[in-house]
């Protein structure tokens, strides 16, 4: 069996699921059980009786951007990332998370938990001094009964976000102040639940709390905690039986989910809602550590098979526009759900040390997090489609959202990604790296940055140089202040033909594609890893057989032009529409199963765009292809997709292609235009 047909048959086999992600806990649990005190500085492992991690995150501030992800956390920084609390209400001093009359519920924590890692990971003074504003309201004002957060809003739900907000100050800066009081709030909450239980949102995001009392149970062994983790378990939505046997295999609908104005969501509305689905891809992992489970540990890969299979786009994220929305690459998915998908693959992984959760990660961050902002980040999307012709204030067919959905703009249709989208590139930067407890330390995603931490007590600095993910080489050097052995795991990704690596020029052998390269020695000053991942252009198939263009984690799109126009001012943002200002209804020619006029084309680096943008992005594609006449626009959409292959097509043009990021009017799901017989074949 090749390799492409054994994945979609793992893929068609939902049991298969769990056979894999075993299989390699076998595989790295050897690293797992290695006992003795952990050997990587920086880390805290899982204590007894919890189930061990294969690979646990650094500290934030352990792992620091370079090069592109440095300059793409400034532009952040200097969009509404760094600005958002100077003009937007809900983050004004009036938020009830200041002690304010004002907003009192998720949207405070939600900023600082991209706010928190932005600053110390920037170490900008600015932010940090914004961060300690909410940081120390929330530390000054605990209840005498150990509650926290605004006294007019008693939901669990936006706490459990403030947990994490909590434990990532405490990481950058071990505030004496933090552990106390997640301890105090604990105790009251295992005491209230019984009366008080989880509903709505916190019922179906229980696990987000998990993280945190891991968290915590990892530096005090508090066994109260296990108990408060079996009564979330209990009180809370049972994620994993809902992939177990799929249900929502279709497009939902707002009368099929039952939704009324004004009334809470009900029941199906939760289990379909995409931020809801998104959070809960980690739910798994984490239950697993306390119940030890196997059945678990398939899980997550069960629940990225379901959505792949009935809701899946392209961009590697399950559209959901504001519910499951089916497989059609016009559907959208929003921010929120993009940045919390990142976050649960990042615990994931960590857990279950699957290399396939990593190459996820990738796809997710390099395509669909640019592709929800501007380049300058001063606004966003709510509903960011794969085929995406105009973003224009109007009707969509979204299962529910309204028509300002895919609007560029301070907070088109609903305000919590305007909130929450800040934590994707911080918390991506601070899961690049991971530790073993035999003392390996992973390389889970690439991009340039540099880990410190200490192994067996000796300082080590590892720096990574590349334009990766454009560039096919990523450059290691290791800078341990004296010699140490230690295992190094690389990721090798999935997509990667005939990669390769090298040690100070020598090539290492057993490099596979889908799995971690151990490479073990005495590491010296100076020592140099080179890894080589060949990007050849590759294809995938898509809805109705469409073709959709690779190379290596990057999506190509059309570059449809767009032309913008200002809807109005919104204090330091804008809401914006693009209409189209060239056609978009474009097939790909191929002859012979191959593409006709491929050609890549390098452009010189350019350091102040982000590598995303239309002017940043350091390479394009491109293809011929075909206009195809009966493809028109349907509500303010691309129509039906053509099924490819197709035949009838106009006359052959030269199409550039860009990352799908830099493609803010878009066609990445494209018909074949088959001149022969023969078809492309998938990679
Ligand atoms: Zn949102």
């Amino acid at each position: 069996m090749s390799d492409c047909s054994r994945r979609s048959f793992l893929k068609s086999l939902g049991a298969a699921a769990a056979v894999s992600a075993s299989k390699m806990r076998a595989f790295y649990g050897v690293l797992a059980e290695t006992p003795g005190s952990f050997p990587i500085s920086n880390v805290f492992p899982n204590c007894a009786p919890l189930a061990k991690n294969v690979f646990y995150p650094f500290s934030l501030g352990a792992i620091r951007p370079k090069g592109w992800l440095l300059e793409q956390l400034r532009i952040q920084a200097q969009g509404l990332g760094g600005h958002l609390d100077e003009f937007w209400p809900d983050l004004s001093s009036d938020s009830g998370w200041l002690g304010g009359p004002g907003e009192s519920w998720e949207r405070g924590p939600y900023f600082l938990d991209g706010l928190v890692p932005l600053a110390h990971l920037l170490q900008d003074h600015t932010l940090l001094a914004k961060t300690n504003k909410w940081i120390d309201w929330t530390l000054k004002n605990q209840a005498a009964t150990g509650m926290i957060g605004p006294s007019k809003n008693d939901d669990w739900w936006p706490r459990m976000v403030m947990l994490k907000v909590l434990t990532q100050h405490h990481e950058a800066t071990g505030d004496p102040r933090v552990i106390p009081a997640m301890r105090r709030y604990f105790v009251y909450q295992l005491e209230e639940l019984t009366d008080r239980p989880l509903r709505d949102w916190g019922k179906y995001r229980w696990q987000d709390e998990l993280l945190s009392i891991v968290w915590l149970y990892n530096r005090t062994a508090d066994s109260d905690l296990l108990q408060l983790a079996q009564l979330l378990r209990q009180q809370g939505y049972g994620w994993k039986s809902q992939f177990d046997s799929f249900q929502y295999t279709k497009r939902t609908s707002a009368k099929e989910l039952g939704l009324q104005e004004g009334k809470p969501l009900p029941e199906i509305a939760m289990q379909t809602h995409g931020v809801n689905n998104a959070m809960a891809l980690k739910t798994s992992a984490l239950w697993w550590l306390f119940s030890k489970d196997s059945s678990e540990l398939g899980g997550v890969e069960r629940q990225l098979t379901m959505l792949d299979l009935y809701h899946g786009m392209p961009t590697g994220m399950f559209s959901a526009d504001e519910h499951y929305a089916g497989k059609n690459p016009s559907q959208g998915v929003e921010p929120c759900a993009v940045v919390e998908n990142m976050f649960s693959l990042e615990c994931a992984v960590a857990v279950l040390g699957t290399p396939a959760l990593g190459d996820r990660l990738e796809r997710i961050a390099f395509n669909a997090l640019p592709g929800a902002f501007t380049d300058d980040m001063w606004a966003h999307q709510y509903d960011q489609q794969p085929n995406q012709i105009e973003c224009t204030l109007g009707q969509r067919p979204w299962t529910t959202n309204g028509p300002e959905s895919n609007l560029f703009g301070l907070e088109p249709n609903f305000g919590c990604c305007t909130a929450n989208m800040h934590q994707g590139w911080p918390k991506f930067t601070s899961h690049l790296w991971m530790a073993a407890s035999n003392g390996a330390i992973a390389a889970i995603a690439y991009a340039p940055s540099e880990l410190r931490s200490q192994v067996a007590g000796v300082p080590v600095l590892i720096e990574e140089e590349t334009m990766y993910p454009f560039e096919e080489e990523i450059r290691l050097r290791f800078r341990p202040a004296r010699p140490v052995r230690f295992p190094v795991a690389l990721r090798i990704p999935g997509w990667a033909k005939r990669p390769a690596a090298y040690l100070n020029g020598k090539a290492i052998k057993n490099v596979h594609a889908g799995e971690f390269t151990m490479v073990t020695r005495e590491w010296k000053p100076g020592d140099r890893l080179q890894l080589t991942f060949p990007m050849k252009v590759r294809t995938e198939r898509s809805y109705n057989n469409s073709l959709v263009v690779c190379r290596g984690p990057i999506l190509f799109s059309l570059d449809v032009e767009p032309e913008w126009k200002k809807l109005r001012t919104r204090g330091m943002s804008a809401d914006w529409e693009l209409r189209p200002a060239s056609a978009w209804n474009y097939g790909l020619l191929t002859k012979g199963g191959k593409f006709l006029g491929q050609a890549e084309k390098m452009h010189p680096a350019n350091s102040e765009d982000s590598i995303f943008s239309r002017k940043g992005a350091p390479i394009t594609l491109e293809l011929r292809g075909a206009r195809i006449s009966e493809w028109e626009t349907t509500d303010g959409v691309a129509g039906e997709l053509p099924q490819s292959p197709v035949t009838v097509a106009g006359p052959e043009e030269e199409l550039a292609l860009v990352p799908y990021a830099a493609a803010k009017l878009r066609i990445t799901a494209f018909p074949e235009i088959a001149r022969s017989k023969k078809t492309v074949e998938e990679f």
